[in-house]
């Protein structure tokens, strides 16, 4: 176990580079983090891939890949996407240049840091698992070796904790949701920073801080929403040709 860490945690960026810039300065304001930990789809659907793959290196940020990841380099089979995700796939995998996908190819499905376990969708099913009831959080708990995991995928703020006689509990997170640590197995999921679907359009977070509390509490992790300039990243995607709804959406958090 490392000590005292501040983590920034984020998920679902979707290529959306003024989103990442709104919850970084956001971060920083409320006294900032040593580490960045990302739950994958770096990219697809939004205009700025590079940049935000840019964003990611500069600052080392530990990163597992997304169903939208592989589907950028060409290592998953966008049939099962919606139209709209295939079309935004082969936009983003033409964006990209050679060095940028084989960053993207290089990212693992898993990964650990400290107490943390972090994967897109679920232990298992990296990919494709919508972690969404108690039934799929026990099934993750039963394989997650760390105090806490970290999820993302459903873009929706939550966090569960596992239970000795009973189910899972799971419970939605919002805007300044705090939860202490104490001890317990948790999972987490940030929401979306850069393509958020609950309704409020301000890019998700969470600041997770293993030394918060008092001693032997164990620390805190807290929810984050912050508005940013989401008309410009909206403007990049319908000037990129990219379909006008995956701008539209990011102005209602749809
Ligand atoms: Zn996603």
């Amino acid at each position: 176990m490392l000590s005292a860490m501040r983590l920034l945690i984020i998920s679902d960026l979707h290529s959306n580079i003024e989103a990442l810039d709104g919850v970084l300065a956001d971060a920083q304001r409320r006294g900032g983090f040593e580490r960045i930990l990302c739950a994958g789809d770096i990219v697809g659907y939004g205009a700025d891939p590079a940049a935000v793959i840019a964003a990611l290196r500069e600052r080392d940020a530990t990163c597992v890949a997304g169903n939208h990841d592989l589907a950028a380099i060409g290592r998953m089979d966008t049939a099962e996407f919606n139209r709209v995700a295939a079309q935004a796939a082969r936009w983003t995998e033409m964006a990209l240049d050679a060095d940028e996908r084989a960053w993207l190819a290089s990212l693992p499905l898993v990964a650990t840091i400290g107490d943390l376990t972090i994967v897109h969708g679920s232990l298992r099913s990296p990919e494709w698992e919508y972690l969404l009831d108690p039934e799929q959080a026990d099934a993750q708990f039963a394989l997650q070796e760390t105090p806490y995991s970290v999820v993302g995928h459903s873009h929706l703020q939550f966090w569960s904790v596992q239970r000795e006689d009973d189910e899972a509990a799971m419970h939605r997170a919002t805007d300044g949701t705090t939860v202490r640590l104490e001890g317990r197995r948790l999972i987490l999921n940030p929401g979306s920073t850069g393509q958020p679907r609950d309704g409020d359009a301000r890019a998700g977070y969470i600041l997770y801080d293993d030394a918060s509390g008092a001693a032997g509490t164990g620390g805190a992790v807290t929810w984050h929403r912050v508005a940013y300039d989401a008309e410009t990243a909206r403007r990049k995607i319908l000037d990129a040709g990219l379909p006008a709804f995956l701008g539209d959406r990011l102005l209602e958090g749809r």
